[in-house]
């Protein structure tokens, strides 16, 4: 027998490490679509179209190149809609000498194909995941006999290592990153370039129907799809998006605007996420326009660092400190996940504003998901496991291992700082300083308490007022507690108030 050489939905990449050595004459490519991994969480209906649509693309460029490819579909009516059920399937079809797969990028799939190997009583290889610029032996060795693991030390490793923006020994420009320089808002007048669409194909077509007819009650719709689904059109979106955005990528990477879902940002998670585009060519991409002259410094920097830095280090603290680590809830926090982020009505127009384009694009840019829904949801001490399903599920480019990270770590810092060494927490005046929201908002982002008041300014002081003994041992932390320590009693206390009131309101 052959060797059956499995490749799944966020796979879709012609070098993945599955199909290394692959012999056309006997082996065989087996694609599942199957339900449970469409509904584990309600998935946006066009993160599943995403998903679906790349793996067919990829099965059909497969095929055209003499692959024998076995994809299961969705309304296959022999699907048995798990991963272990269709391995056995397929393998009662195929009768392979030997299994071989990639890493998957989630725990729950892992923790499947662990079982494949007694199931189908051939060996099963579970292959490094290539694709990613750090592997796991890599980063356990880094991580290993750290107390915290900062993302900073981590990608200059990644920029000595892979030479990404290196003189020599030295970071180019003289300095690692430019952070200080990516920190403004989006000066009136200044209409970021619009970004491609990749119009359905017949395929796309074909998907979107099937997901809207099976999973049309989930958060958003299919309609306006327009995400890449080929390795071609991928490399098409980083090609516009170096030529026209990236240039002032840097400049205004925290703003946010109303109307402008997408601003200067790449829009390349989904095809990376989903193997339709080599995180290390948007590197080189990004190097090469800076060395061109085509983009400053701080675009080009701030670019890689995403990419080569923070993405390679969330997979790396996920799989460094999974299962535990979805289970930590260092606050304590436990109240539902309010309505409004699931489209109910708000009077918080920077809320409605995230959660509006979330549910028609299946995207909110990084600021967006860190400092409007991130941050509410920590200062209002959402359900760590409410808050993670919802980013999850809701957003084009989720796959647990770098969802997670980012919410529980970054945004609501549930694993008590092994990430961040601060919550990311603030109040109005940081959404006022860095978007046009609030003057459009019934609240006012001056004031904290009263009719007008805006809820992120009492939530934010009664949540460093409720964490203050544990806050108090972080010298980061210093500067809001002397201020609440300076602060008028009464101001506080009718800040603390109010803030009942709002959370009582919202629980109600
Ligand atoms: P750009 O701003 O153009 O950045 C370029 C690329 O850098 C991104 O495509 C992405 O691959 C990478 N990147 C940037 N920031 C991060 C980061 N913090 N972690 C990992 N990679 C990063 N990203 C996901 O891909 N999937 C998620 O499920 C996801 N969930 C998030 C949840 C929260 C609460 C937060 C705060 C961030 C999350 N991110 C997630 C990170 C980031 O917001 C998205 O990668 C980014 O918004 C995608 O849009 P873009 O391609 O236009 O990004
Ligand atoms: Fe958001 Fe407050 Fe500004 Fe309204 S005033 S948009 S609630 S920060």
């Amino acid at each position: 027998g052959g060797t059956l050489r499995v490749v799944l939905g966020d796979q879709c990449a012609r070098d993945i490490a599955s199909l290394d050595g692959l012999d056309p004459a006997r082996d065989v490519v087996l694609m599942m679509e199957v339900q449970a991994e469409c509904t584990y969480v309600p998935h946006h209906p066009q993160k599943i179209v995403l998903v679906l649509s790349a793996m067919r693309h990829f099965a059909r460029a497969l095929a055209a190149r003499g692959v024998q490819v076995d994809l299961v579909r969705l309304d296959d009516p022999a699907n048995t809609h798990s991963f272990r059920g269709e391995v056995l399937r397929a393998f009662a079809r195929h009768r392979p000498a030997r299994i071989v797969a990639t890493h998957p990028g989630e725990w729950r799939a892992l923790q499947d194909m662990l079982g494949w190997e007694e199931a189908a009583g051939v060996p099963v290889e579970i292959r490094e995941d290539t694709r990613f610029l750090c592997s796991l032996p890599r980063f356990r060795a880094w991580a290993a006999g750290r107390k915290s693991y900062r993302m900073e030390f981590f990608y200059r490793e990644m920029r000595r290592e892979t030479g990404l923006l290196m003189d020599g020994d030295e970071p180019a420009g003289g300095k690692w990153n430019f952070d200080a320089e990516n920190r403004a808002a989006l000066p009136k007048g200044l209409t970021p370039p619009e970004p491609p669409r990749f119009a359905p194909d017949a395929i796309t077509r074909e998907v979107m129907d099937l997901v809207a007819a099976r999973f049309g009650a989930h958060f958003g719709a299919v309609e306006g799809f327009s995400w890449p689904v080929t390795a071609k059109d991928a490399r098409a979106a980083l090609v516009a998006f170096v030529r026209d955005r990236l240039p002032l990528f840097g400049d205004y990477q925290d703003a946010m605007a109303t109307g402008q879902p997408t601003l200067f940002h790449s829009l390349v998670s989904t095809s990376l996420n989903t193997g339709l585009l080599d995180p290390m060519e948007a590197c080189r991409a990004a190097e090469q326009a800076w060395r061109d002259g085509q983009a400053p410094l701080n675009a080009a920097e701030g670019f890689i660092r995403q990419i080569l830095g923070w993405r390679e280090y969330v997979r790396g603290i996920y799989w460094h400190l999974m299962p535990g680590y979805a289970r930590e809830n260092a606050l304590g926090a436990d109240r539902r996940l309010p309505g409004f982020y699931w489209g109910a009505p708000t009077t918080m127009r920077c809320i409605e504003q995230a959660v509006a384009q979330t549910r028609d694009l299946a995207y909110a840019h990084h600021i967006q998901r860190l400092m409007v829904t991130g941050n509410f949801a920590l200062l209002a001490g959402i359900d760590p496991a409410e808050i993670n399903a919802w980013y999850l599920a809701v957003y084009a480019d989720a796959f647990e291992w770098v969802e997670l990270p980012n919410t529980h770590g970054m945004a609501i810092h549930a694993d008590g700082g092994v990430m961040a060494s601060k919550p990311y927490a603030a109040s109005g005046a940081y959404i006022n300083r860095m978007s046009d929201y609030c003057g459009g908002c019934a609240h006012d982002p001056k004031q904290s308490t009263g009719p007008r008041a805006c809820p992120f300014n009492a939530l934010y002081w009664d949540f460093i007022a409720r964490h203050a003994d544990r806050f108090a041992a972080n010298p980061r932390m210093a500067m809001p507690l002397r201020t609440l320590a300076k602060m008028d009693p009464r101001k506080v206390a009718a800040m603390r108030a109010e803030a009942a009131r709002f959370l009582a309101a919202l629980d109600a």
